[in-house]
């Protein structure tokens, strides 16, 4: 007897068959749809015919869609530690319109990864294991051919908002706190945990995407095996100063040239360029089906990510006891005067901007 069956996305899938039963997050459905868009744009873009992995397979339900919905991948590799969950997936793989050889393995993750190696690695891998990916990174990227694709999920949210600084120092060598640009702090956190772990065998894991959601934080990264390029992206970790008062610089100080105040220097931190727009642009043309994918990958598109925080209106107008502005009109008299400036996907009323702090600020009094 089968129970449970779900549908998401193209397929159909059961999470329990008589007393197996397999892990499948329901929270997970808008991730999946966007994992799906970037790998196939990725692997479209490069011809196709790839081989794709993941280590915690639970259900199958990422590498299914991902077969059924996606394209360019050609050969899927399943592995879960659980026997009955890898029956589930051997099932559900069975029921739906796949595409693809398949191969399961049945290995504790880090097992998986070597063998992964001796077998020559893969194009594509996914890494979304229960909590944070932290401990899997170093050999999960081991796994990955040059040039490949890697994506991975951390679900400890309340260790990557500094909210337990002493978890956060401790998992991600890392200070912070709760600051206004808040999601973009976890994704940078996440990203340049990925950064450090593949640095220590001269690989470079170039942030191409990241977005952040209340229950999860996903990072997807390209791999170049090259110690000089592994060596130019640790040359962008360096500390974000921020006040209370909403004061966010790259220049370090100790007090706040606006308030006065002693600031927080959050880091060490990755604050270079997180989206590779090509491969977002590929995305977005994918994303015909899915209206919410396609809107996050329209802000990306034209998110100034080289500024590594937001400013966020809501935030800045309650230190300023004013009404929060438009976005857009602020954008418009940001632009006005000469400022790059962008809306930014981790945060629906937060504002990217080159402008000096107090020019944005005063910008919160034109009537
Ligand atoms: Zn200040």
């Amino acid at each position: 007897m089968q129970k449970n069956q779900v549908e998401e996305g193209n397929v159909k899938i059961v999470t329990e068959i008589d007393n197996d039963t397999a892990f499948y997050n329901p929270l997970g459905k808008f991730s999946r749809s966007i994992f799906v868009k970037i790998f196939s744009a990725y692997a479209m873009s490069k011809g196709g015919n790839l081989t794709y992995a993941e280590p915690f397979s639970g259900s199958g339900i990422k590498g299914i869609r991902l077969s059924v919905e996606g394209g360019g991948f050609s050969t899927f590799i399943f592995n879960d530690i659980d026997e009955g969950s890898l029956r589930i997936t051997k099932e559900n793989w069975k029921n739906n319109v796949v595409k693809g050889e398949v191969i399961f393995y049945n290995l504790e993750a880090n097992d998986f990864f070597q063998s992964l190696v001796n077998k020559g690695r893969v194009d594509g891998l996914d890494v979304d294991p229960f909590g944070s990916s932290s401990p899997y990174i170093f050999n999960a990227i081991r796994a990955v051919r040059g040039g490949g694709l890697i994506s991975f999920t951390f679900t400890d949210t309340q260790v990557l908002g500094g909210i337990h600084s002493e978890a956060l120092e401790k998992r991600y060598h890392v200070k912070a706190k709760k600051v206004q640009f808040l999601k973009e702090l976890q994704a940078r956190i996440a990203i340049t945990n990925v950064i450090l772990e593949a640095s220590a065998i001269n690989i470079a894991a170039f942030p191409v995407f990241a977005h952040v959601d209340k229950h999860y934080i996903r990072t997807y990264h390209i791999i170049k095996p090259k110690a000089s390029l592994s060596s130019e992206l640790v040359k962008n970790i360096k500390y974000i100063t921020a006040s209370d008062c909403g004061y966010t610089s790259l220049e370090e100080s100790f007090y706040c040239p606006y308030c006065g105040k002693p600031t927080d220097n959050i880091g060490p931190l990755y604050v270079g360029n997180i989206f590779n727009k090509d491969l977002i642009k590929k995305a977005h043309e994918l994303s015909g089906d899915c209206k919410g994918c396609a809107e996050l990958f329209e802000i990306a598109l034209e998110e100034n990510d080289n500024i590594p925080f937001y400013y966020d209106t809501r935030y800045l107008a309650s230190m300023l006891r004013t009404t929060t502005p438009s976005k857009n009109i602020l954008l418009e008299r940001l632009r006005a005067s000469g400022f790059k400036s962008s809306r930014t996907i981790f945060c629906s009323t937060g504002v990217k901007t080159c402008a000096p702090f107090g020019i944005f600020e005063s910008m919160f009094y034109v009537k």
